[in-house]
């Protein structure tokens, strides 16, 4: 069923690849889609540096922030707004070039020497920082609009390998693609950093240019940085080549059919999970692992293509299968193919899948869609009702969604519930290492399956709970407990009275209204369910009960 997805998409022009600047873990080897990134943001506090990058043939600075020291190695351009004001300041002896804006919060004291707009500094050449690159390319100033003045100085540092504005400097240029950091996350560059991993030499390539005289100040700075959601890895951007499905191709349809979906809470539609959509990133797709749903993509040398929609597709044009085939590596990667347009052997493209395509899948791939059970998939579409977590808006949520929107033209399901995370006493994250976690089969074993429940139908789902066993029991001894007393109340009495239920026994208005009351509870339950607020539901329960214990049963 996902390999006809892919089919599909390829056919619509929302499957192809490309080469780019990528969020990649140099721990699992592999590149990070945009809602995978969106999952593993953490505060953290990290070093910031000022440096100075000599203007060639004067003696003049221009001052650069940064806080990926190790990519300085890299440097090839250096970048100013056109737009902006800049000024030449005597700082502590030194001439420093930095926008108008941030001298006084960088520098504090420093007395104008000059002032020129950033346009005109265009062309201007620099020496190179960190001289251990053998650079043809670069070492002169661009301009480029995505500079700002918020933090820095105005001035931004270009390394075209790490990241995606200053790979589209380097295109513009018509520079070179300087990678001096190895798959792993190690500098591969021949310097006394060869080796390191990148954050190690951040620390070390500061200390060189502290020695060096090239670092006018550091900075501590606490700042929000993607982590790999999987290992826990700082993420660092790198050149890859991946193939994308084209989000950002379709992104109005797949932010118009969100529309349709009714969000409990509703805020999350066009906030969190709106948001994210209208970023409309493109999806990357493939991964550099080995394990995993294969890219059914076959190429040959001349570049021609072959998508097999099915394993059938795939076996009618193999010249070679191998024994007890399966779509799986390493199998999958050993029949062999021949291109229908030029005749050569077919490679796959050597991918498997990102996970998250696999779930997204989950809603049509579940009945086998389209080779089985056509009327069973359309019958079940959208699917009425999904639950997760908060998280899953950059996850299931938003996979679902976005395969629907490009394969079916529809949202993929009609409600959802986004709960959050169940907390400590305190209100904060349970963790094994405080050693606070709870182990729900033992708890159930504990205080019983419907304590639990109860415990968690209490408040809307989508606000975090704080959890304490003492809290669960005493939740369900108030509620349960009432109605076990309430009949046995009940029972007792029924049974020394030998009492026998007949049809129509109302005979007060005391009955009457009890009768009434529960009707009345029961059809605002089954709204509530229907509008997916279980809590709802069962603060209405919660009523009746104390209206049969305190009033019913007193007055009877
Ligand atoms: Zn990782
Ligand atoms: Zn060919």
């Amino acid at each position: 069923s996902e390999w006809w997805a892919l089919k599909e998409l390829y056919a619509k022009g929302l499957l192809f690849k490309d080469f780019r600047i990528s969020p990649y873990c140099p721990r699992c080897g592999t590149t990070l889609s945009a809602h995978e990134v969106a999952q593993g943001y953490r505060e953290i506090e990290d070093f910031s540096i000022y440096v100075k990058f000599k203007v060639e043939g004067k003696d003049e600075y221009f001052l650069v922030w940064t806080t990926t020291p190790w990519t300085l190695p890299a440097n090839e351009y250096l970048a100013v707004n056109p737009d902006f004001n800049y000024i030449l300041v005597n700082y502590k002896g030194e001439k420093l070039w930095i926008v108008e804006e941030r001298a006084k919060t960088v520098l504090k004291r420093y007395e104008v020497l000059d002032s020129r707009p950033g346009k005109s500094f265009v062309g201007t050449r620099y020496e190179q920082l960190v001289p251990f690159l053998k650079t043809r390319a670069g070492m002169y100033v661009v301009d480029g609009n995505f500079v700002t003045k918020e933090d820095g100085s105005g001035i931004v540092h270009i390394a075209p390998a790490f990241g995606s504005d200053d790979y589209s400097v380097m295109k513009k240029e018509k520079g070179e693609l300087y990678v001096t950091v190895n798959e792993s996350g190690k500098i591969s560059l021949d310097s006394p950093w060869k080796g390191l991993d990148v954050q190690v030499a951040s620390d070390q390539i500061i200390e060189y240019l502290r020695k060096g005289g090239k670092l006018l100040k550091t900075e501590k700075a606490t700042h929000s940085y993607p982590f790999c959601w999987r290992c826990d890895t700082r993420l660092i951007y790198y050149p890859v080549e991946s193939w994308y499905i084209g989000v950002s191709k379709a992104k109005d349809q797949i932010v118009k059919y969100n529309q349709n979906v009714h969000w409990n809470p509703e805020y999350i539609r066009d906030g969190r999970f709106g948001n994210f959509l209208n970023e409309g990133k493109d999806w990357a797709l493939s991964r550099n692992r080995f394990w995993g749903t294969p890219l059914p993509i076959w190429t040959c040398e001349d570049g021609h293509v072959f998508i097999p929609g099915s394993k059938k597709e795939l076996t009618d044009r193999a010249f070679f299968i191998p024994e007890n085939f399966e779509l799986h590596r390493p199998m999958v990667d050993q029949i062999k193919v021949k291109c229908n347009e030029c005749g050569k052997e077919m490679k796959r493209e050597p991918y498997p899948i990102d996970t998250w395509f696999d779930s997204g899948s989950a809603f049509f791939a579940q009945f086998h869609y389209p080779f089985e059970n056509i009327e069973l998939f359309s019958e079940n579409s959208p699917v009425d009702f999904i639950s997760e977590a908060m998280d899953q808006t950059r996850g299931w949520f938003y996979s679902m969604h976005v395969i629907s929107s490009l394969l079916f033209q529809r949202n993929a399901y009609d409600n959802v519930v986004v709960m959050e995370f169940v907390m400590n006493s305190k209100g904060e994250k349970m963790s094994k290492s405080r050693g606070d976690t709870v182990d729900p089969l033992q708890l159930i074993e504990k205080i019983g399956t419907d304590s639990l429940r109860l415990f968690f139908f209490q408040g809307p789902p989508w606000k975090p709970k704080r959890f304490t066993e003492e809290g669960a029991v005493e939740f369900s001894r108030k509620l349960l407990g009432t109605i076990y007393n309430s009949y046995l109340l009940f029972s007792t009495n029924a049974r020394l009275d030998h009492w026998e239920p007949k049809e129509e026994t109302i005979i007060s208005n005391l009955d009457r209204w009890i009768y009434d009351r529960n009707n009345e509870c029961v059809s605002s339950v089954i709204k509530h369910m229907d509008e997916y607020n279980p809590h709802l539901a069962l603060d209405d329960i919660r009523e009746l009960v104390l209206d049969l214990s305190q009033w019913y049963l007193r007055l009877s």
